[in-house]
C-alpha cells in the first residue's frame, strides 16, 4: 500500500504533518538524491525505504541509488567501517586501492542529478568527487560513531568528508574537528512500516510457534545483522547465566547485508556457540522478514541490543517503540535511547546483562513501566515525522549559508 504523509496525523497528531507541508512548500524546488551502499539490511537501507516514498508524498523529488561494489571493496569498507568503530582492524593499502577503484568506477557510472546529494556512511563517501565538476550541496551523512576512530581510517576518510557542505551525525559526541559545518540529525523508525505497526496477538504467536519458540515462557531476543560489533555471543554468555537461575529463552535473529562480507563467519560462530541447547533459536531471516521481526520483538519480554559498538540502534527504537524494556550495551546511540532505569538498562559486560535481564524477568511491573517510557520516549524524539522535519530544515538552510535566521514567511 503505497505510504501517505497523511496515515501519520493518527500517530503524531495534525499539527506535526502540516509543519511538514510547510517545510515542504518552501523547498520543493530542490531535488534530493540519497545515494548509499545497499538497498537492503541495516539501518541506511531501512531508514530509506520508508523515507524516500514519504518525501516523494510531500512532492519533493527524490531519488536513491545505491553504489556497486565488488568483495575486495566490501572487505575494504567493512574494515573502515570497523577501523571507524576504533576496532583494532587492519588497513592495507590493497584495501584503500579498492575503494579508491571502484570509488572511480561507481562515479563514472552513476548520474549525479539531485540538486542536494545526502551520501549515506564511508562507503560512497568519495563521489563527492563530482562536486568540483557539477557543484550542487553535498551532505555527508554518518551513521556511525566515528568519535575514536583508528587514526589511519580517519585520515583515509577526513579528505573526502571535508569536501561536503556540511557533514550530519547521529549525535553530538560524533561530531569530529573538520574542516565542515556539522548537524546532529538522529536516525527514526516508521511507526507505520510492518516492522513496527500494531499486530494482532494472533500473528504474533503464530510466528513464534513457526519458529518452535514457547509463548507461555519468558523470550529474550537480539535482532542484528550477525556482526561482531553487536556482539550475539555476548548475548549468548549472557543467556547462559540467566539460564542457571531463571527459566527463558533466547532468540538471536538476523539477515545478510549486501555489503557486509563477515556475517557468514560470524553466523557460524554463533551456532557452534548456541551447540545443541534447544532454547537457543538463532533464525538467519530472509530480507524483508519485517512483519516476522515486529512478531518476535512483540512476542518478547525483554529485548537485548548488547552492541560493543553502535552508530545508532534502529533495533533498539524499534524495541522501545512496541513497550519492550531494552538492555543495551553502553555505546554510541544506545545512551540517547536507553535512559538507564528509565527506559531500560545500560550494561557493559554479558554479566551486567545477565544480571539486569534476572531483575526484569522477575517484576512484570518494572517491565511494564519501563515499556511505557520507552515507547513515549521514541514517540517524542525517534518517529520518521521529526527526522522528515530535521532533513527539510537542513535543505532550507543550505539555500540561507550566511543567514543566522531564515524567515519562513
Ligand atoms: N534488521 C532486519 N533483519 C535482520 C536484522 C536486522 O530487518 O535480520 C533490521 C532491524 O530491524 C533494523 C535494521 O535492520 O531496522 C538494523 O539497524 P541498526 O541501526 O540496528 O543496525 P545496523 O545493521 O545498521 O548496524
Amino acid at each position: 500500500m503505497p505510504v501517505r504523509i497523511g496515515d501519520y496525523e493518527a500517530v503524531v497528531g495534525k499539527e506535526t504533518v502540516d509543519e511538514l507541508w510547510l517545510l515542504a512548500d518552501r523547498i520543493r524546488h530542490r531535488s534530493l538524491q540519497n545515494i548509499n551502499s545497499t538497498a537492503v539490511g541495516g539501518g541506511v537501507a531501512e531508514i530509506l525505504t520508508r523515507m524516500v516514498p514519504l518525501l516523494r508524498d510531500l512532492g519533493m523529488t527524490t531519488w536513491w541509488d545505491v553504489i556497486k561494489g565488488d568483495d575486495a571493496f566490501y572487505n575494504a569498507t567493512k574494515a573502515l567501517h570497523n577501523a571507524l568503530h576504533g576496532k583494532d582492524e587492519e588497513i592495507t593499502e590493497a584495501m584503500l586501492e579498492a575503494f579508491r577503484e571502484r570509488t572511480a568506477a561507481n562515479l563514472a557510472e552513476m548520474e549525479i542529478k539531485g540538486d542536494v546529494i545526502l551520501v549515506h556512511d564511508p562507503q560512497p563517501a568519495g563521489m563527492v568527487a563530482k562536486k568540483r565538476e557539477l557543484g550542487k550541496h553535498w551532505l555527508w551523512r554518518c551513521h556511525i560513531d566515528v568519535s575514536s576512530p583508528q587514526p589511519r581510517a580517519w585520515e583515509f576518510l577526513r579528505p573526502y568528508a571535508e569536501q561536503y557542505d556540511a557533514a550530519i551525525f547521529s549525535m553530538a559526541s560524533f561530531a569530529r574537528q573538520m574542516a565542515v559545518t556539522q548537524y546532529v540529525v538522529p536516525p527514526s523508525i516508521d511507526p507505520l512500516s510492518d516492522k513496527n505497526c500494531d499486530l494482532p496477538r494472533a500473528e504474533v504467536e503464530a510466528v513464534l510457534e513457526k519458529y518452535h519458540i514457547d509463548p507461555e515462557r519468558p523470550v529474550l531476543t537480539q535482532v542484528s545483522r550477525f556482526d561482531r560489533l553487536k556482539d550475539p555471543l555476548g548475548v549468548i554468555a549472557a543467556y547462559q547465566m540467566i539460564r542457571r537461575r531463571a527459566d527463558c529463552q533466547l532468540v538471536l535473529a538476523g539477515g545478510d547485508a549486501a555489503d557486509d562480507p563477515e556475517g557468514a563467519e560470524v553466523l557460524t560462530e554463533v551456532r557452534e556457540q548456541a551447540a545443541d541447547d534447544s532454547d537457543i533459536h538463532v533464525l538467519l531471516l530472509p530480507p524483508f522478514s519485517d512483519r516476522e521481526i515486529n512478531a518476535l520483538v512483540r512476542g518478547s519480554t525483554v529485548v537485548f541490543q548488547k552492541s560493543l559498538k553502535e552508530g545508532f540502534g534502529l533495533t533498539v527504537t524499534e524495541a522501545l517503540w512496541k513497550g519492550k524494556p531494552v538492555i543495551g550495551g553502553a555505546v554510541g546511540g544506545i545512551k540517547l535511547q536507553v535512559l538507564n532505569g528509565v527506559t531500560g538498562f545500560l550494561v557493559h559486560s554479558p554479566e551486567g546483562a545477565a544480571h539486569r535481564a534476572l531483575e526484569l524477568l522477575s517484576d512484570a511491573e518494572l517491565r511494564c513501566r519501563l515499556g511505557e517510557n520507552g515507547h513515549l520516549h521514541v514517540k517524542q524524539n525517534f518517529l520518521l515525522t521529526r527526522h522528515l522535519k530535521d532533513y527539510l530544515l537542513l535543505m532550507m538552510a543550505l539555500e540561507h549559508p550566511s543567514e543566522d535566521i531564515v524567515q519562513m514567511f
